[in-house]
């Protein structure tokens, strides 16, 4: 690690008056999550048209056989990790003031962070497709699939965007005025192939912010907007950050 551009991003994050960080599949990798795309990646594995709202809703079991093992199997045993702390640290001290995620594990939360915008929606909550009924997931009976509401025997859909499904109204408004507001984004995680989320930094940055990123790899944003390339895994890159920012 480049000791001289974690203490610069050090210096331009504790200047800043408006940072948030964006996060992506990346950040949750080790917390024994994989991502999508890449080496060990979910679509290794899987087919991604799985997660697509028609073949859903024409084939509801198929998709619900993915979608609990990649989703209620791994998720729930996952806990936070030191990258995730220290954004939830960064917000206590008041450096950060939200994440974007990508994802929807429920890392953050879990790690403490407070204002997260999930922008493609969460796993720990799940919906009735007819009634619109809520369950969370020790409700649902993961051994008869697909699982079914209670109230209407409507097919049940958890609470993530599929691929072909808008997203969050509330999270997308929210995420773009944080992005036009920041000074600072710390992109962790992200090969910024994911449309629209990978707007946001990009958003930002023509509103003249400043952008870290913290990757294993190159990513969309490297050569295109990022000003500080901090290459590494996000909990060794992100521990040296916090203490280039606070000594401690
Ligand atoms: P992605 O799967 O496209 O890419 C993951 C990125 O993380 C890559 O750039 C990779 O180089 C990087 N990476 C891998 N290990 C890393 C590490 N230890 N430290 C730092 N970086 C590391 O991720 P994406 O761009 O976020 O898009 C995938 C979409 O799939 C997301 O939008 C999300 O909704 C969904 N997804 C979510 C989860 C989750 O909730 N944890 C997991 C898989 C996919
Ligand atoms: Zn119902």
């Amino acid at each position: 690690m480049d000791e001289i551009l974690i203490h610069k991003a050090a210096d331009v994050l504790r200047r800043s008056r408006y940072a948030i960080a964006f996060t992506g599949a990346g950040i949750s990798v080790e917390s024994g999550i994989p991502p999508f795309r890449g080496e060990n990646g979910i679509w290794s594995k899987y087919d991604p048209a799985t997660l697509e709202l028609d073949f859903f809703h024409r084939n509801p079991l198929e998709s619900w056989k993915v979608i609990k093992e990649l989703f209620y199997m791994y998720f729930g045993n996952a806990e936070p990790n030191t990258a995730h702390i220290a954004l939830s640290r960064f917000e206590q001290k008041g450096l950060i003031k939200s994440i974007i995620t990508q994802n929807i594990d429920d890392l953050h939360q879990k790690a403490g962070s407070r204002t997260v915008y999930e922008f493609h929606g969460n796993s720990k909550k799940l919906v009735c497709t007819k009634c619109g009924a809520d369950y969370p997931p020790v409700y649902i009976d993961f051994d008869h699939l697909p699982p079914l509401c209670g109230a209407c025997s409507g097919l049940i859909k958890p609470d993530f965007i599929f691929f072909g499904e808008n997203i969050p109204f509330d999270a997308y408004q929210n995420s773009v005025e944080a992005a036009k507001k920041a000074d600072v984004v710390i992109v962790i995680g992200s090969t910024g192939e994911v449309m629209p989320a990978a707007q946001m930094p990009f958003i930002a940055k023509q509103n003249g912010a400043s952008i870290i990123e913290v990757n294993t790899e190159t990513s969309k944003f490297t050569h295109s907007i990022t000003d500080f390339y901090l290459e590494g895994k996000a909990t060794e890159v992100m521990k040296q950050l916090y203490f280039a920012v606070y000594g401690e």
